[in-house]
């Protein structure tokens, strides 16, 4: 492919097209310079059409309840062995004090994840749901990923819908598109022999959104694919969401999330010889073509933080992207798995970064209700917030330590979409 048929992509788009997948894998391939600041400008003006100078975040809380599980994912440092002296499976009163935690910082969502657990059954995952909405009335519960799901679903037995649905009446409020990885079977096979094949997590994605409960969407690159993978991926999503739309429920897709892998302390990055993360360059241009690539269907492309920092974030603000995630405040066990950017940022951190990108800030709720600072929703900045924060709290900056990767396709369970 030359710059050429990239400059002709661009150009097609301008005039109304859809960049078809070649087209995706062009605009990913070419390096040029000045191509390059076509495309970062491109995405820039298609973001301001699409969703305005908001950048959105939401405050929500990251609780897991259990890091026991069978699968020993490559690329995944969380897992333990039931019989490992620092495995976990929280009770009622654990979970409690968790979810108080969370509701005196004020948050709108709880997300929650963890091990693919043998010992927990459907009526345990309902339960945890009930339990956080009881004390945290009204909150969202973006939870339980597809690995999850699928998980459950083989315990029960169960089909997928009623699965699905017994846990929505339970309080489920969105389902997080993690444990996706990329979805190429080849690749995927590759790097997570074991995991939930393809067509399993499209089917557990579908069903999520036919019983109206949306989802995330998300892919971990910077490991073994190629630009050509990453525009498949990007391919599948849409077609799935083009579905999800014309039901015009509530079941789709509300955001994309590319996370770089994070190659140390695991296994994936020692076998295939990756011992960096992904450029700069590599993380911006995917963010830049997803804008474009998802145009009049996925309108949120958010930035993950934890993973680049909050200085590089705020660059990700003129190429694309339109929402940095959440303040992710941390609980006790995350301590454990490090932080390279820490785990947890404070309202203040995000407004200063969104306005320091000459851009406006607002809060947002999961499915992106915008809550701006004249709402009785929004949650001002108060003068103890990093205290709150805890020990994960860096202001989005550099600590030294490693991420270690999870089955949600980023990092611990706990502070991911
Ligand atoms: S990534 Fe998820 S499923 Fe895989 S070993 Fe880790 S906790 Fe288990």
């Amino acid at each position: 492919m030359s710059v050429l048929f990239a400059h002709e992509v661009l150009d097609a788009f301008e005039a109304g097209e859809e960049i078809p997948r070649d087209g995706a894998t062009a605009l990913l391939t070419e390096g040029d310079a000045e191509f390059t600041e076509r495309l970062y400008a491109t995405a820039d003006a298609e973001r301001k059409e699409a969703v305005g100078d908001e950048v959105s975040y939401v405050i929500n809380a990251n609780v897991n309840f259990t890091n026991v599980c069978y699968t020993d994912c490559k690329y995944c440092g969380f897992w333990r062995r039931p019989n490992a002296p620092d495995a976990y499976t929280h009770d009622d009163d654990v979970l409690r004090e968790k979810f108080e935690r969370a509701r005196d910082f004020g948050v709108r969502e709880i997300c929650m994840q963890g091990g693919l657990n043998p010992q927990i059954s459907i009526d345990r995952y309902e339960e945890v749901l009930r339990l956080a909405r009881e004390i945290i009335p009204g909150v969202h519960m973006h939870a339980y990923s597809p690995a999850e799901v699928d998980h459950i679903q083989r315990k029960t037995r169960l089909p997928l819908e009623v699965v699905l649905t017994r846990l929505k009446e339970a309080g489920l409020g969105s389902v997080p598109g993690t444990a996706a990885e990329i979805l190429v079977e080849r690749v995927k096979k590759l790097i997570s022999p074991g995991r939930i094949p393809v067509e399993r997590w499209c089917e557990i994605i579908r069903t999520a959104h036919a019983v109206g409960i949306p989802t995330t969407s998300t892919v971990m690159y910077g490991h073994i694919e190629s630009s050509a993978d990453l525009a498949e991926h990007m391919d599948i999503l849409r077609k799935m969401q083009k579905d999800s739309l014309k039901t015009n429920g509530e079941g789709r897709f509300t955001e994309f999330v590319p996370l770089p892998f994070i190659p140390y302390d695991n296994k994936m990055g020692e076998e295939f010889g990756i011992e960096e993360m992904a450029d700069l360059e590599t993380i911006y241009r995917l963010h830049a073509v997803a804008r474009l690539f998802f145009r009049g269907t996925i309108a949120n492309i958010q930035v993950a933080w934890p993973k680049i920092g909050i200085d590089a974030a705020q660059k990700a603000l003129s190429l694309g992207v339109n929402d940095l995630g959440g303040t992710l405040i941390e609980e006790n066990i995350s301590r454990e798995s490090g932080s390279e950017y820490g785990q947890s940022l404070s309202p203040r951190q995000f407004n200063d970064a969104i306005l320091g990108a000459g851009r406006t800030p607002v809060q947002r709720t999961t499915t992106y209700d915008i809550i701006r600072e004249d709402d009785p929703r929004y949650r001002h900045p108060r003068a103890d917030d990093e205290a709150l924060l805890g020990a994960g709290f860096s202001g989005g900056k550099k600590t030294g330590d490693f991420i270690p990767e999870t089955h949600l396709g980023v990092s611990n369970p706990e502070r991911t979409r």
